[in-house]
């Protein structure tokens, strides 16, 4: 275990995934002594598990089952993802390290005509908040990407989404801070978190920790912080598999969705395609998730049938990752009730398109104790 000289902190943030780590450094970059403790390794939670989807649409899993009242609420959780978008644009040359940011948008995939109506509604309520996705046809998806079955409609396209490398931009964040004089400290579990004479005391695998302000990262380990503070977080958790296979030469330019059934497909820049899109892992008796034949089988067939020229290629590796949800699946940003220099940042289901926005935000509440987003419908006290 580490020896820490100094326990004492401006600003301790919890958690070292991509939030947490990108909270860090904008924090380190505005001069304020920040450290960073973590449990195990930095990105190895869901943000180093993920599939670097960049995600800019209203999903249509949630669309379709939910329909469009709630689609309505989550346009400021669609809004927080667009303006995030923008800030990867520059973000490889900010952090010095190529991300791997790229892609010529997002095509969602649609078999049927009732889909297709489906998606025009969906587009309009993204068109009303700024982001210029549309419904394109059978020929134009053609055009677009020829590798896609012919027995598909057509689409909606999002030119704003992407993908990004996950292995290496929560390192990246956590590397310039580091530089910037931030202390990054893993292997550290917070145990406990009490507010005594307005300085905040921890209680953690490596003794006490103290600090004037605090920043929790910590996902899915939120709901047992926020409870030192009276506060029940509704957090869900569904272990989800994603898929690599052997790399094969550049075919796929875009971030492909199906309508019918759940699929995420991309392919990165080393050459493997990543498929995805939310397919369940299994639990074991002892309640760790495990590898699921059946969803890996099921999300293959789904891939398959979106894109048919992909059966002769190899899958390599199948890995599990916790996704993390909430009820209305905005993200949960703000003070944490009745405790001045306490916050709380955490996005659900699509949190690594979030993180560069949620670094900029929470840096926000820490140094100016607002936000230049509007946090209301994100309030930790909403559920
Ligand atoms: C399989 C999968 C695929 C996904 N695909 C995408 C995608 O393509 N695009 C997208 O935008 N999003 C995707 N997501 C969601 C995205 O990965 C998450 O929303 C995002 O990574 C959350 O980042 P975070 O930093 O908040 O949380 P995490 O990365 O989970 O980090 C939280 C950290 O807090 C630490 N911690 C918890 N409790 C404590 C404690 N008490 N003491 C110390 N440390 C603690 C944990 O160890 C962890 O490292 C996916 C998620 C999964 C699981």
């Amino acid at each position: 275990m580490d020896i820490i000289s100094r326990k004492q902190f401006d600003v301790i943030v919890v958690g070292g995934g991509a939030a947490g780590c990108a909270t860090t450094y904008n924090l380190a970059k505005a001069g304020v002594k920040v450290a960073l403790l973590e449990k195990y390794d930095l990105n190895t939670q869901a943000s180093g598990r993920n599939a670097g989807s960049l995600h800019g649409q209203i999903q249509f899993e949630p669309f379709d089952e939910l329909g469009d009242e709630w689609a309505k609420n989550f346009l400021p959780g669609l809004n927080f993802l667009a303006e995030s978008l923008k800030m990867w644009k520059t973000l490889s040359t900010e952090l010095k390290v190529d991300l791997e940011v790229g892609g010529n948008g997002g095509l969602m995939v649609a078999q049927t005509s009732s889909d297709m109506l489906a998606l025009a509604r969906k587009i309009e309520l993204e068109n009303s908040i700024g982001i210029n996705s549309r419904l394109i046809d059978r020929n134009e998806l053609k055009e677009k990407a020829p590798y896609i079955s012919q027995s598909m409609l057509g689409a909606a396209f999002c030119p704003i989404e992407g993908k990004a490398n996950p292995l290496t931009t929560a390192p990246a964040f956590a590397a310039r801070a580091q530089e910037m004089g931030a202390e990054i400290h893993t292997g550290i579990e917070v145990f406990e978190i009490s507010k005594e004479s307005s300085k905040f005391h921890f209680k953690t695998s490596n003794g006490e920790f103290v600090a004037n302000q605090i920043v929790l990262t910590a996902n899915a380990g939120l709901p047992k912080l926020a409870k030192f503070f009276g506060i029940d977080l509704p957090i869900t958790d569904v272990p989800v598999q994603v898929s690599v296979t052997e790399q094969v030469e550049k075919f796929v330019n875009h971030l492909i969705y199906f309508t019918t059934e759940k699929l995420t497909f991309k392919q990165a820049n080393s050459g493997s395609l990543l498929i995805g899109g939310g397919w369940p892992a299994k639990y074991k008796n002892n309640g760790e998730p495990t590898f699921n034949i059946d969803s890996l089988q099921s999300n293959l067939k789904v891939a398959l049938k979106v894109c048919p020229s992909i059966s002769k290629i190899n899958l390599i590796r199948t890995w599990i990752g916790v996704g993390n949800g909430t009820p209305d699946h905005n993200p949960i940003i703000g003070m944490v009730p009745n405790t001045p220099g306490a916050y709380i940042g955490m996005y659900p289901y699509m949190g690594f398109t979030a993180s560069p926005l949620m670094g900029q935000v929470l840096t926000e509440l820490v140094v100016n104790g607002t936000s230049s987003v509007d946090l209301k419908p994100f309030s930790p006290q909403r559920f």
